[in-house]
């Protein structure tokens, strides 16, 4: 699996659906059909429009007729909610013991926050650090080519410099180098002045596994909105059976619960720049409990992330997402501090190691930092390090430590740190 990470150079307007007040919006994220569309264009626009069974022609089929999976690209720092998410209507109050409710992980809200007393609503779409958009207002131009008295009409853009990031995945790396090479690229509206942008493909980590519960069944959530039919061709608005048996690698399942909305979704023709029908969608953030007839293993969990759901795919329709970000309340806060005073008293030994020789000190210091960091070396050496002090108290606190999740382990690297400094 790669990253397809697209950087606007110019200012970008996406999706042209002209609201009732006057306002021309632009999405905020980039939908993967924009995304193969984009390089659409710029492969014809280095290799011209080929003829049916030469090598070209069968190069653009590949690239953007099946072979190559677009995913939608997000703003940094943004996500579209889980749909199952229930939260503060208005902002939060310090003693707020909880801000958001996960329904899919079992979490009940109450109507109101007893502390504070805002209502606890689903919380739905764009979440995250959702920057300014870019308003120009104007007199509207009739069909005419002449101005419109009296009338205005509001034009919203992305800024030059926005980054969005999504995976792209192909089945043979090749075709990866000649998308990387494609770039730049034209995104969205008023293409002559608006929307170019540069285009990087890296290898990525694999997505998260979706989570799941303590009772064996699996929680699903959309990343991006979804397409899918029931067993007769009409819209649904879950996966249907035979698709998760498919999914799933032969395991047998259905949808035990879902969160989801409808949407419209528009788009335009890859090769021919032309509007596509509208297509009825459940929304970004829709989220799913799946029941299994059997356990499903992790490869298979891990095949399915990779896949997503639903129809048009490779258009980056159900992408999945990752567990969604809930707003610490108070209760969070607590367990956290309560959770790090536990981790540096099991931890506690390995200050022994900063006694007397500074370069030890600062080796582990080192050390300690790159594992909470994630770097898989720093493991080995400093188990070698535990061992030389020959304390089994030692050896026992590094075993604890490099046992503990990356999160945790931040913990004891942020105390080390401490003591060196006193
Ligand atoms: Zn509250």
């Amino acid at each position: 699996m790669s990253e397809l990470v697209l950087t606007l150079r110019q200012a970008a307007q996406l999706g042209s659906r002209a609201r009732r007040d006057n306002v021309l919006g632009t999405m905020e994220y980039i939908p993967g059909s924009v995304v193969r569309g984009a390089l659409a264009a710029a492969w014809l626009a280095r290799n011209g429009v080929s003829k049916p069974g030469t090598p070209e022609r069968e190069e653009f089929l590949t690239l953007f007729e099946g072979g190559v999976r677009y995913g939608a690209l997000l703003r940094d720092g943004t996500e579209f909610m889980s749909l199952a998410v229930a939260g503060h209507k208005y902002d939060p109050q310090e003693t707020c013991e909880v801000i958001d409710y996960d329904r899919a992980r079992g979490e009940k809200p109450p109507p109101y926050c007893p502390q504070c007393g805002s209502p606890i609503e689903q919380r739905k779409g764009l979440t995250g650090d959702r920057k300014p958009l870019n308003r120009r207002t104007s007199v509207a131009i009739g069909p005419g080519g002449t101005a419109k008295r009296g009338e205005l009409f509001t034009r919203e853009t992305l800024n030059k410099g926005a980054t969005f990031r999504g995976t792209v995945t192909a089945s043979d790396d090749t075709l990866l180098k000649i998308l990387g090479d494609l770039g730049p690229v034209r995104v969205g509206g008023r293409r002559t002045t608006h929307g170019l942008a540069d285009v990087a493909i890296t290898p990525a980590a694999p997505p998260p596994l979706p989570e799941r519960r303590p009772d064996g069944t699996i929680i699903v959530r959309l990343r991006s909105p979804g397409i899918f039919v029931d067993d007769h061709g009409r819209p649904a608005d879950r996966p249907s059976e035979s698709e998760l048996k498919q999914a799933l690698g032969d395991v047998g399942a259905r949808v035990a619960k879902a969160w989801t909305r409808w949407e419209q979704v528009g788009g335009w023709h890859a090769a021919s720049g032309l509007p596509k029908p509208q297509e009825l969608t459940v929304a970004a953030g829709s989220t799913y409990i799946l029941s299994t007839e059997r356990v499903v293993g992790d490869s298979a969990l891990s095949a399915l992330s990779e896949r997503g759901l639903g129809l048009r795919r490779h258009e980056g329709f159900s992408d999945l997402a990752p567990a969604p970000a809930l707003r610490p309340g108070a209760a969070d806060r607590r367990r956290a501090a309560d959770n790090s005073k536990k981790v540096r008293m099991r931890a506690a030994p390995l200050t022994r190691m900063l006694v007397g020789d500074a370069r030890v000190a600062n080796t582990l210091r080192t050390l300690t930092e790159a594992h909470a960091e994630g770097d898989p070396a720093a493991a080995g050496r400093l188990r070698e390090e535990a061992k030389k002090q020959g304390d089994t108290d030692v050896r026992d606190a590094m075993e604890f430590f490099l046992a503990l999740p990356l999160a945790d382990a931040v913990h004891v690297a942020e105390y080390l740190a401490e003591v060196l400094g006193r």
